[in-house]
């Protein structure tokens, strides 16, 4: 493809070029006629002066004064002068010898002249060996035998034609001349012309080259001085136009697009959008996350190779099928076991409603099935924890009906053992209640904190567990700072640590202690740390992470034999984080157990 300037250009050059060339030629033609004709007047002039001469001299037969005369005329006016008698025999010659002449009857002029007219001839002169013009011109004879009207002779007049080839020669040098220069001339302005109307198209062709890219900021109103025509500063005009309203629509695109990803990506859901091949074609970034992939990677692959998972890719494969809305769940594996994931899925439509992919929104809600799975075990364990003892009673106490009380002592070991199981059922019923008393502050934030110091609370405490040491034969320590403070609820941490200390003696060896720490925490400053320590029979590391669960038992034989509900441990955990705090536990089969609480708190220097 050849530039614009490159077509104009050369075809106004060739028009040039053509046209000089058709002048020239025309005009050395018309010059050459013109040439001829004025050089034929003037030899017809030049003869017919000479006629009355060259009569008198043939009138008279007076060959030798018409010889002479001849030579004398024609030498003078450069004029070749021949005499021909009516048989064409030449009687004298300004050049030639006229005996060595050959008969001129034939000659073109000659045949002319003798018919009584003007003659004349341009050709090859064999006796002079040039081009010549020659006009010749019938002589009257006066004086003669044959009297006026008849034709005496012929008067012939000729100039070598070369003369006229020269000055030809010399107008065309000068026409070439002037020519050259007036197509350098013509070419130049043709030059400037075609650039003037290349030019503004090369500009639009730029602009238009700008605006493919994605550039709307150039404008090209400037171009209007400088078009070459009205239409093409329309054309740049309604470029312009063109310019700013995509340059608006393309605003209005990039910031819908815009607003779109940011409510995309903020989304909390995961978003999937896959097409009619199950290719994706967005994802947002928690989808990202969810299936642990690079976003921007993800997209165009097939959806098989992100996601293994075959509920989902069925659930996609029948939105596709038959484009009714789906509501669902999936299961994924997860580091924590698994997820749970509610999927909504909506066929996506182009332009002609015809379906064009699938967009999956999933939530997770893992939580709330964990949830739901902890109040049905929940619900299950409190049956079966409040079965137990009732099962029992109500044996025991069928018993003593059917044996109409005859059998005292074992009336009373029976009744004893109901007694127990009721304290066992009260004992679940208090605990409950507590969990759920504390559960339900916290929610409402009911749970009152004031800094407090520490010591008097702990003491508390001990005091509380000390009968049942006692009848353990478990000795309990204390060693807490008088000016150790915490932010708490008294009685909660109280409770709690009487939960922990309860464990520490029902869980030890006769004769072994207990021991209760408080102190600043090591990495923190603004903690306090309580610690409660026993010798006794430990923990397997398997229950650990489960222990603070409600009716979470390592020794379930054992906690029911010792009375407990299986309870504490939850109670506790529920207090620390009604104080934002934490629990930690770290045990070891047979050496003992550390239950360490910690809350906000510090040393406080008294006055
Ligand atoms: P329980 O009323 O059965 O003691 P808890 O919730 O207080 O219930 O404790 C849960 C379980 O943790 C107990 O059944 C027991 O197996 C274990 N456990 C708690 N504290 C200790 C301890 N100090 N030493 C050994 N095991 C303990």
């Amino acid at each position: 493809m050849r530039k614009l300037i490159w077509l104009i250009f050369p075809a106004h050059l060739l028009i040039i070029l053509i046209t000089m060339a058709g002048l020239a030629w025309y005009g050395s033609i018309a010059l050459k006629d013109f040439y001829l004709q004025e050089l034929d007047t003037d030899l017809s002039d030049r003869a017919y002066m000479l006629r009355p001469y060259v009569d008198a001299f043939v009138g008279q037969k007076d060959a030798a004064s018409l010889k002479k005369f001849c030579t004398v005329s024609g030498n003078e006016s450069a004029t070749r002068i021949t005499i021909i008698d009516p048989q064409g025999k030449v009687l004298a010659d300004s050049d030639e010898d006229p005996d060595v002449m050959e008969n001129h009857q034939n000659r073109p002029e000659i045949v002319e002249a003798m018919s009584g007219n003007k003659g004349k001839s341009l050709r090859f002169s064999r006796t002079l060996q040039t081009r010549m013009l020659y006009v010749a011109i019938p002589l009257s004879g006066v004086g003669g035998k044959q009297g006026p009207g008849a034709i005496a002779g012929v008067l012939r007049v000729s100039v070598p034609a070369t003369a006229i080839n020269r000055i030809l020669q010399s107008i065309r040098g000068r026409m070439l001349a002037g020519s050259a220069g007036i197509i350098l001339l013509a070419a130049l302005v043709a030059l400037l012309v075609s650039r003037h109307i290349s030019r503004p198209l090369e500009i639009m062709k730029a602009n238009a080259e700008r605006l493919s890219s994605g550039d709307f900021s150039h404008r090209m109103l400037g171009l209007q001085g400088k078009a070459a025509s009205l239409e093409v500063a329309t054309l740049a005009a309604s470029m312009d136009k063109m310019a700013a309203q995509l340059d608006e629509r393309f605003r209005t695109i990039i910031n819908q697009r815009n607003e779109l990803e940011t409510v995309f990506s903020c989304m909390v859901e995961s978003v999937l959008a896959v097409d009619s091949q199950e290719h994706i074609i967005n994802l947002n970034a928690a989808a990202a996350q969810l299936f642990g992939i690079d976003k921007e990677r993800a997209k165009g692959r097939l959806l098989q190779e992100i996601v293994r998972n075959v509920p989902l890719q069925r659930q996609i494969a029948m939105i596709l099928d038959n484009g009714s809305p789906l509501e669902d769940e999936i299961v994924l594996p997860d580091e924590d076991g698994e997820r749970f994931l509610q999927t909504h899925l909506v066929s996506l439509r182009d332009g002609s409603s015809e379906r064009d992919g699938v967009l999956v929104v999933m939530n997770d809600v893992t939580k709330l099935r964990r949830l739901e799975n902890m109040r049905r075990d929940f619900v299950a364990n409190v049956s079966h924890e409040l079965r137990t003892p009732i099962t029992s009673i109500r044996g025991y106490v069928e018993t003593l009906l059917d044996e109409r009380l005859e059998d005292r002592d074992n009336g009373i070991k029976f009744l004893e053992i109901v007694l127990r199981q009721s304290d066992r059922l009260n004992a679940i019923i208090e605990d409950l209640l507590s969990l759920s008393r504390i559960e339900q502050e916290a929610e409402s934030g009911e749970i009152a904190l004031a800094e407090g110091r520490l010591r008097p609370v702990l003491e508390t405490a001990i005091q509380t567990c000390q009968i049942k040491a006692d009848q353990q034969d478990v000795r309990i320590s204390l060693d807490c700072p008088e000016n150790l403070w915490g932010v708490m609820n008294d009685t909660l941490i109280e409770q709690a640590v009487v939960n922990l200390l309860v464990n520490g003696i029902k869980y030890s060896e006769r004769g072994s202690m207990v021991m209760v720490h408080a102190g600043i925490s090591g990495r923190d400053r603004d903690r306090v740390l309580i610690q409660v320590r026993d010798t006794g029979i430990g923990i397997g590391k398997e229950h650990l992470p489960r222990l603070f669960e409600r009716f979470y038992r390592s020794d379930k034989a054992r906690s029911r034999n010792l009375g407990g509900t299986g309870l504490g441990l939850a109670i506790v955990k529920h207090i620390v984080q009604a104080h934002c705090g934490t629990v930690e536990v770290q045990s070891r089969e047979g050496q003992g157990t550390t239950f360490t609480i910690g809350i906000a708190g510090t040393v406080r220097e008294e006055s």
